[in-house]
């Protein structure tokens, strides 16, 4: 038996704000390059203060890290590219509004042998908007790609181009360079690459729940000690590569036309969240770089008038500044307080999903999270991480009745999925237990009915998981 008195426990840098159970479909699309004179148009300045070092790679950052790297630049000048900031910008407002997973990559994930894609990890309802006509939230507001669309649906299917736009961020004159050594490691074709303690979503006990979905929203925690990294060293890394981050202020400005009110408070509230939360951006976010504090400092809404000679256009006529009462129903503090209550009334999923969401970004963080070092993988031995953690969970009082992870059992195939890659057994108990196929160690598949035998282990949340699985009676 593991004796986990005298090991540290340690948690994942990440964790999921789970799914609501579904969208409010569809959002509608806003006809481009019309004006609503009845809808939100205007700008928005925004300084972005780093609380831990930021790094954004430079332009065509691929294969050989040269050292030291270099942060992302335009005329020598530090930026953060307006890509990267509507990137973060719609990653929370995708879970402030209960959006699709839109941000989620669509990169083929291998398991079991099968090449799996992202779009088969997502729940039906969270798939990626594909069509003008059916949008949510998030894709009517910050626009959507286009995707494979057969030529009568062309128009349907079209690229929308949003109703938000980021400038780049520029550097602040308090903004210094800080070089922070990274651990690197050598890859096959004997290139550097860094240690992020970043998972794949290959990884599937740690992306996916008992259904072969995907967990959630993916965030990290925030941690203060990036320094901490060290404990990543091991003499078979070659040599440390020197990425060169900034700490200080920049500034960027966003603009948005036409937008309805619900759609400025959810925008106002991504941008500037609420204290006690920091957004969390950029690379190294594992190891506890890229915390950092957005603040709308100014905000124009523009009306429309008609000029004298009858043309009709906008003029600005509103300009607030930081801060101001979030009374004033004009003021960015407003329309941020207006789109955290958006979330909050949604209901008790949402509350769900809120809390989790204020969880991981909570800023100051004083706990660490990070992946155990070498020395935790020499003591403990054949026992993965979730596993490790899953034993944690049973020791708690209240669950001494359950059988406990690194037991043999028995169990009859319930269901088996081959081309999403699981199935489920009964076990003796009555309950159902999840089974990778990976785990299986036959060469047949597994077939409806047969009897199995499988070490009880657990996934990435603790939750009961078949392993070791072998065929017993056909
Ligand atoms: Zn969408």
């Amino acid at each position: 038996m593991l004796d986990t008195q005298h090991l540290p426990l340690y948690k994942n840098p990440y964790d999921f704000v789970p799914l609501e159970g579904g969208i409010n479909r569809p959002c509608h699309a806003h006809p481009q390059d019309t004006w609503d004179f009845q809808a939100r148009t205007g700008e928005m300045v925004c300084r972005l203060t780093t609380q831990s070092p930021l790094f954004i790679h430079a332009e065509g950052a691929q294969g050989e890290w040269q050292h030291p790297r270099q942060f992302f630049h335009r005329n020598s000048k530090p930026v953060i590219p307006a890509s990267s900031l509507k990137g973060l910008i719609r990653s929370v407002a995708e879970v402030a509004a209960n959006a699709c997973l839109g941000s989620l990559s669509e990169e083929y994930v291998g398991r079991t042998g099968l090449c799996l894609a992202t779009v088969d990890l997502v729940p039906p309802e969270y798939q990626t908007c594909a069509r003008q006509d059916d949008l949510c939230f998030c894709c009517a507001l910050f626009g959507m790609v286009e995707r494979g669309a057969a030529p009568e649906e062309k128009e349907k299917k079209a690229p929308l181009a949003g109703r938000v736009f980021f400038a780049d961020g520029e550097a602040g004159s308090d903004t210094r360079l800080v070089q922070v050594e990274m651990p690197a490691y050598r890859t096959r074709d004997g290139s550097l690459a860094p240690v992020t303690g970043q998972p794949r979503p290959s990884h599937g006990d740690f992306y996916l729940d008992t259904q072969g979905h995907i967990l959630g929203r993916k965030f990290y925690y925030h941690h203060q000690d990036y320094r901490t990294t060290r404990e990543f060293y091991r003499p078979d890394f070659p040599r440390n590569l020197v990425i060169e981050t900034r700490e200080g202020s920049f500034t960027f400005k966003v603009h948005f036309e036409n937008l309805s009110d619900d759609e400025l408070a959810i925008l106002a509230y991504s941008l500037h969240l609420e204290d006690g939360i920091a957004h969390h951006f950029g690379f190294g976010k594992a190891l506890g770089l890229g915390a950092v504090k957005i603040e709308i400092t100014e905000m124009s809404l523009w009306s429309f008038q008609t000029s004298p000679q009858g043309i009709v256009g906008p003029s600005r006529f509103l300009s607030y500044k930081l801060p101001d009462s979030s009374q004033r129903t004009e003021s960015p503090g407003y329309w941020a307080e207006k789109g955290r209550r958006l979330w909050g009334s949604r209901g008790p999923s949402a509350d769900q999903a809120r809390n989790k969401f204020l969880e991981i970004l909570k800023w100051p963080q004083t706990e660490n999270f990070k992946y155990p070092g070498r020395d935790w993988f020499s003591k403990v031995q054949g026992v993965t991480l979730a596993e490790y953690q899953g034993r944690v969970h049973q020791m708690a009082p209240g669950t001494a009745a359950q059988p406990q992870p690194g037991t043999r059992l028995r169990g009859t195939v319930k269901t088996v999925s081959p081309e999403r890659g699981f199935a489920f057994v009964t076990s003796p108990s009555g309950t159902d237990v999840y089974v990778p196929l990976r785990e299986v160690r036959d060469q047949e598949p597994l077939q409806l009915g047969q009897e199995v035998e499988f070490t009880l282990g657990t996934d990435a949340q603790g939750r009961h998981q078949a392993r070791a699985v072998v065929i017993v009676r056909r």
